[in-house]
């Protein structure tokens, strides 16, 4: 499968694993990984996507409705979906409490100086139980044929293991987490055998103590007050 499929794959099993009731999935574009969410959704309640580009937002964002067979089908109990035009570099209340974030190929996206305020806005302050983020390799850019310079023309820059590590392992410290890392994509399916880890590489946080108490029902849930709400439907 593509490597964007892959990586939507990780996410949906670490969701069959761990069944998040909350998610948030920042940087979620055309919703697509949100759509892979809503089928195999494994008790998730609430599904959050946040995207800084309303324009790419709204265009895919009906294909979240709900089909026939979900008014057909017994429900999986209670569901909703909501998408917001916000800034990970922003604080905004009604994402706290939440068990997972997901940051699929985001962090790159942003000018060096604002990761800073990344890690400081989904670790420190919206602080959710569990964050995945993923993020090209640079280790293995040299195996991507005819590459020249970024993966993209809108990365402002790709982290090596180590740089990507280094920065993990300081958030973890400064935050309270523990981060385990592993990948998708593999250098072997284009006949090459040097050790340049994953294509992509994924770093799995995991908030180390229980210490935060949310005890936010969704009935209990704020308004936002930060974020532009586009779209919400409950099933
Ligand atoms: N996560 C999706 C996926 O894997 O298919 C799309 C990733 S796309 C490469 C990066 C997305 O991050 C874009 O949709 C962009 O608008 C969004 N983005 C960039 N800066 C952002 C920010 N500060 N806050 C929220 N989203 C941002």
């Amino acid at each position: 499968p593509p490597l964007y499929m892959q990586r939507y794959q990780f996410v949906i099993d670490y969701v069959q694993t761990y069944r998040p009731r909350k998610v948030i999935d920042f940087g979620c574009a055309e919703c697509r990984l949100l759509k892979k969410l809503k089928f195999h959704r494994n008790g998730i309640q609430l599904l959050v996507g946040i995207d800084i580009n309303s324009v790419v937002l709204v265009k895919k964002m009906h294909s979240l409705a709900p089909l026939v067979s979900d008014y057909l089908q017994p429900s999986d109990g209670p569901f909703t979906i909501e998408l917001y035009q916000g800034s990970v570099t922003e604080r905004e209340p009604c994402t706290r409490g939440f068990d997972l974030v997901t940051c699929v190929e985001l962090i790159e996206h942003l000018e060096l100086e604002k990761v800073e305020s990344f890690s400081e806005v989904v670790f420190g302050y919206m602080a959710p139980g569990a964050v995945i983020v993923s993020t090209p390799n640079a280790e293995f850019n040299p195996l991507l044929p005819g590459l020249k310079g970024f993966r993209d023309c809108d990365h402002k820059f790709e982290w090596s293991r180590d740089e990507f590590q280094t920065w993990a392992h300081r958030v973890c410290r400064e935050y309270g987490y523990s981060v385990q890392f592993t990948g998708v994509g593999v250098g072997e399916a284009l006949g090459h055998r040097r050790d340049v880890g994953f294509c992509t590489q994924i770093g799995v946080f995991q908030r180390n103590f229980d210490g935060i108490n949310w005890s936010m029902s969704n009935a209990e849930r704020l308004e936002p007050s930060v974020y532009r709400l586009l779209y919400k439907v409950v099933y």
